[in-house]
């Protein structure tokens, strides 16, 4: 259930309706937007006294929130979220790119790459620590060494950096080094781990599973908010079909349904999807062109020796090519490409934003 507070609502009189509705057995989420204040009563229970509610002081309106997610929805929030990465902005009218290797293997090739990726305007630096294999004998990534590889290199060129955390007694050293936490396609349904992601209050990138329905991929971003972490970022990386000329089939239609649906920001990763290089720049487009607030790309130069995801890896070059296209495309949606400033300039130590930016759709 959504409360919406009059617009002249003092603070006091907010915290007695959340008081009244923690009173009730139910977590009391309060959001601004516009100029009205809204209080999302959400948990299971007996039914909510509407009537009783709505007579509290300060209180306009009481409405059902009737999807199954309800901090996710458009119903609680009208407004897109902009989370903002460590000063990128994600989201809204904002299109951005994320960019790197799928997996950190050692420190000259990070720092290679990432200037590359830098160079041609990918916002967010990307790399893999903790990898998810399908074979328990294929490379599983350098773990905590990554981490602080990543972290560096991002602080030096000034690039946050987003890497993925496989399980929850990684959480805390993940958080520590990453500006955006990434939960894989294969972790989208672990609860426990999205709990714990939620509670870092960190920005946090939700890959959809590999055959989850967008319910059930926005169900699992609620599990964040739930939390009282607002700062989430969702990416459609393609969905098992019996269709075999690709790794997945990359769902273009969730994103304009995640846009109707919720005020999440969305993200495309054509590079899992397509599995191969010469497919990925037409799935970006694709993406973008649907309305997606921008990409997530593997980028290598030497992709015939990398140890993971080679044959899909992006060449510098291809990145540039593709980036051009992105912007026009952003521009003709009335979206403006972050793009990182000409100078390398060191990100200070200031931490994310707490909260998401709103912006009318
Ligand atoms: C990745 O981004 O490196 C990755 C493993 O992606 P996914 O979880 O989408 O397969
Ligand atoms: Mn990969």
């Amino acid at each position: 259930m959504l409360i919406i507070m009059n617009s002249q609502a003092s603070e006091r009189e907010i915290e007695e309706v959340a008081a009244r509705v923690r009173a009730l057995g139910r977590a009391a989420h309060v959001a601004r937007r516009d100029d009205e204040t809204v209080i999302g009563a959400v948990g299971e229970g007996r039914r909510l006294p509407a009537e009783a509610l709505l007579r509290l002081p300060g209180v306009a309106n009481v409405v059902p929130l009737p999807k199954p997610y309800k901090l996710a929805s458009r119903d609680f929030q009208h407004d897109d979220s902009v989370v903002m990465v460590r000063g990128v902005p994600v989201g809204g009218r904002h299109t951005a790119v994320i960019a790197g290797p799928c997996t950190v293997e050692g420190e000259a090739m990070l720092w290679r790459i990432a200037r590359h990726c830098r160079e041609r305007g990918a916002a967010i630096l990307r790399g893999g620590a903790f990898k998810p294999r399908s074979s328990p004998y294929s490379f599983q990534g350098l773990g905590a060494e990554a981490l602080a590889m990543l972290r560096a290199c991002g602080d030096e060129l000034g690039m946050p950096v987003c890497t993925e955390v496989m399980e929850t007694r990684q959480v805390e050293a993940v958080a520590r080094h990453a500006d955006l936490i990434q939960v894989g396609a294969r972790n989208m349904q672990n609860y426990s781990l999205l709990s714990e992601v939620g509670k870092t209050h960190k920005p946090v990138l939700l890959k959809r599973g590999l055959s989850a329905s967008v319910k059930e991929w926005l169900l699992s971003a609620e599990y964040v908010l739930a939390e009282g972490n607002p700062n989430v970022i969702l990416c459609e990386r393609g969905i098992k079909t019996f269709e075999e000329s690709v790794r997945y089939s990359l769902d273009v239609t969730s994103v304009p349904v995640v846009r109707r649906d919720s005020h999440l920001p969305i993200l495309v990763d054509p590079s899992h999807a397509a599995g191969r290089r010469e497919l990925v720049g037409a799935l970006a487009l694709a993406g973008i062109a649907a309305g997606a607030h921008g990409l997530v790309v593997e980028v290598h130069d030497q992709p015939e020796t990398a140890l993971c995801d080679g044959p899909q890896a992006l060449l510098p070059g291809d990145l540039e090519g593709l980036m051009g296209k992105v912007q026009k495309i952003s521009e003709a949606l009335g979206r403006k490409l972050f793009r990182p400033a000409r100078e390398h300039c060191p990100l200070n130590a200031a931490g994310n934003d707490r909260h998401p930016q709103r912006e009318s759709r």
